[in-house]
């Protein structure tokens, strides 16, 4: 596949961290304006280093560097700026986008108001592209962080904000407490997406598909090892974001030739495929394509991956 044909191929981007996909130069930039931040002064290379990481808990200490970088209106324009001119390069046409803005607010003291100004603004210019923001909250912080995020954003919520996801997790946490955070946000008309299945056991994506109107879920790894669940997954048509660079980075798949993904295909299950963190995982949609091919997943397959993100839209 070359990159000429990809990009003139309308496709989706459903799975992307804002804060997780800063240009190189946009990151070496606004760590130079910070003389404390652990990047300052550093080279592409020295930072690419840095993220050569092979488990969860070291991409996440990676991941919090970089989220601390962002503070004005200013910077979170930028980025969604950034990440809009990558979408319309890769011919990307519909994006959902995470962002965490929980503890930019309740342990930054961010204002949520300027969060959302900026990416409205960065928004405004790309007026062809249909992006959709999904709140993502952060599992290790607990329901009551979670809810509060929740309800500071559905109190200020912009137009774009469309989606309530959860993410982070440990291997032993129970889905089911979280069920109450899912309930109010598809009360309050969002969309449920959620990051399961990826630390986790497949009895969490067993709870979501029953008790929440679940659009899709993000990496569901772990569904491979229970027939049963992979079975009702084809069944309803619920659809696995996947993406292969983040599960190797984060030591979830060790290697691609064996990678759920497969399984998921055998099934029926709908797949698409993400970019995830593309700063860390030294990725962008193409390579993820790239590499679908690589591990034997025809053309044909991934054209039909390409036509089916867009029915999100
Ligand atoms: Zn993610």
């Amino acid at each position: 596949m070359n990159f000429e044909t990809f990009r003139s191929i309308g496709k989706a981007e459903l799975h992307v961290h804002l804060e997780g996909s800063f240009r190189m130069e946009r990151a070496r930039e606004l760590a130079s304006a910070k003389p404390d931040h652990p990047w300052n002064g550093l080279a592409a290379e020295a930072l690419r280093r840095r993220f050569k990481t092979s488990s969860f808990v070291e991409f996440l200490e990676q991941f919090m560097s970089g989220y601390r970088l962002l503070k004005t209106r200013d910077h979170f324009q930028m980025v969604t700026e950034d990440l809009c001119a990558e979408f319309e390069r890769q011919g990307v046409q519909y994006a959902e986008v995470l962002y965490s803005p929980g503890v930019y607010v309740q342990k930054l003291h961010r204002e949520l108001v300027d969060i959302h100004e900026g990416i409205g603004a960065a928004l405004a210019q790309f007026p062809k592209l249909r992006v959709s923001f999904i709140l993502d909250t952060v599992l290790n912080m607990g329901l009551p962080f979670m809810s509060r995020t929740l309800e500071m954003v559905l109190h200020d919520r912009p137009e774009y904000v469309r989606g309530f996801s959860v993410g982070g997790g440990q291997p032993d946490l129970d889905m089911a407490q979280f069920l109450p955070l899912f309930e109010r946000a598809q009360e309050a008309g969002l969309f449920v997406v959620a990051h399961a299945g990826e630390v986790d056991g497949p009895e969490n994506i067993r709870t979501l598909i029953e008790h929440t109107d679940i659009r899709r879920i993000a990496h569901g790894c772990s569904a491979a090892r229970d027939p049963e669940l992979c079975r009702e997954l084809a069944g309803r048509q619920i659809a696995i974001d996947v993406s292969l660079s983040s599960n190797l980075c984060t030591g979830t798949v060790t290697n691609l030739k064996r990678h759920p993904i497969f399984k998921f295909l055998e099934y029926g299950i709908p797949v698409t495929l993400n970019t995830d963190d593309p700063f860390y995982f030294q990725t962008d949609l193409f390579n993820e394509y790239q590499l679908a091919e690589d591990i034997g997943i025809s053309w044909d397959k991934l054209l039909e991956i390409m036509a089916f993100g867009l029915e999100f839209r």
